[in-house]
């Protein structure tokens, strides 16, 4: 392998599926705290999976279970996937609850919590640390989206970047695993801003990367913004994506763990410029192309 891929057998030594589930939170920024219309690209009935919806945690854990098993995944224990909206996004009591539900499912053998960076604070993160202590395994996933504060105003995210560096090294402290999302194509933001984007990230205390390609999700105010002004947007078909997707992996930590490539929602809820391309093609192509240029992750990290 050329790029460190993401591995629960290597992290844990076992074999871990994620359940996504729906913990019924909001987000400040749509809740009317921050704002009301949410980051300009957000469509969060796009990440929803079918089993999630109307259920309680405990249901929804059964119907994950099954859909993985029907797939033929074997898995010796699941992780409870917070993932919709900012799942640390209410009082503590009301993340006890739920956070506890899943985790006493005998099956579930921890939680992993995708939240703003915003949405954390001591009294929470100590919690968390209290139940990796009894035994538990807590990943925290947060949103970052970009490193440049103009481009967080400009999608309207209602945080500035020293707000995640903050939130990214006050979890790590804590020895929680720490894992950040990227999306690559906001508007205003060029090749080379990416590839700084690349050093910043490097330089912060995370585990794990997962980075996302724009998708212009229908309805939303991106969709807007791009048709009036789409020389703003970095649009690349996949060849092209991979290539700086290379170029940025150059520039990452070695050690740094890369979770996805790409993000696919439903058809339907996009403009779906790349058709119906799997990630595992992207990743294979992805490997081709840096067999190809006989480079690897971090070759130019200076750290
Ligand atoms: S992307 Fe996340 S933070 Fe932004 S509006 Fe959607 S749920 Fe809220």
């Amino acid at each position: 392998m050329r790029f460190t891929p993401f591995s629960y057998c290597e992290r844990y030594g076992m074999r871990l599926q994620r359940l996504t589930l729906d913990g019924a939170f909001t987000c400040p920024n749509r809740d009317g705290t921050l704002g009301t219309g949410g980051c300009t690209f957000c469509d969060n009935a796009a990440f929803h999976p079918a089993y999630t919806r109307g259920k309680t945690i405990a249901e929804q854990l059964e119907a994950g279970i099954e859909f993985h098993s029907q797939r033929g995944r074997k898995a010796e224990g699941y992780l409870a996937y917070f993932q919709a909206f900012s799942n640390t996004y209410a009082p503590l009591s009301v993340l006890k609850e739920r956070y506890e539900a899943a985790l006493s499912h005998p099956l579930v053998k921890g939680l992993v919590i995708g939240t703003r960076p915003d949405c954390v604070d001591a009294e929470k993160l100590d919690y968390l640390t209290a139940l990796q202590k009894g035994g538990a395994i807590v990943e925290v996933e947060y949103g970052i989206e970009s490193v440049f504060d103009e481009t967080l105003r400009r999608v309207h995210r209602g945080h500035s970047f020293a707000c995640t560096e903050k939130a990214i090294r006050e979890t790590a402290e804590r020895n929680i695993p720490v894992g950040g999302h990227v999306i690559l194509g906001l508007p205003g933001e060029t090749r080379e801003m990416l590839l700084r984007e690349a050093e910043v990230l490097s330089a912060l205390p995370l585990t794990s990367l997962k980075f996302h390609q724009l998708q212009i999700i229908k309805g939303t105010q991106m969709e807007k913004e791009f048709t009036e002004k789409p020389e703003d947007f970095l649009r690349l078909g996949p060849d092209e994506y991979i290539d700086l997707l290379v170029d940025i992996l150059e520039r990452l930590r070695p050690d740094m763990a890369i979770g996805r490539i790409a993000s696919s929602v439903p058809p339907a809820f996009t403009d779906a410029p790349w058709g119906l391309l799997k990630h595992e093609e992207l990743l294979r192509r992805m490997e081709a192309r840096m067999e190809e240029r006989d480079t690897r992750q971090g070759i130019k990290c200076s750290l």
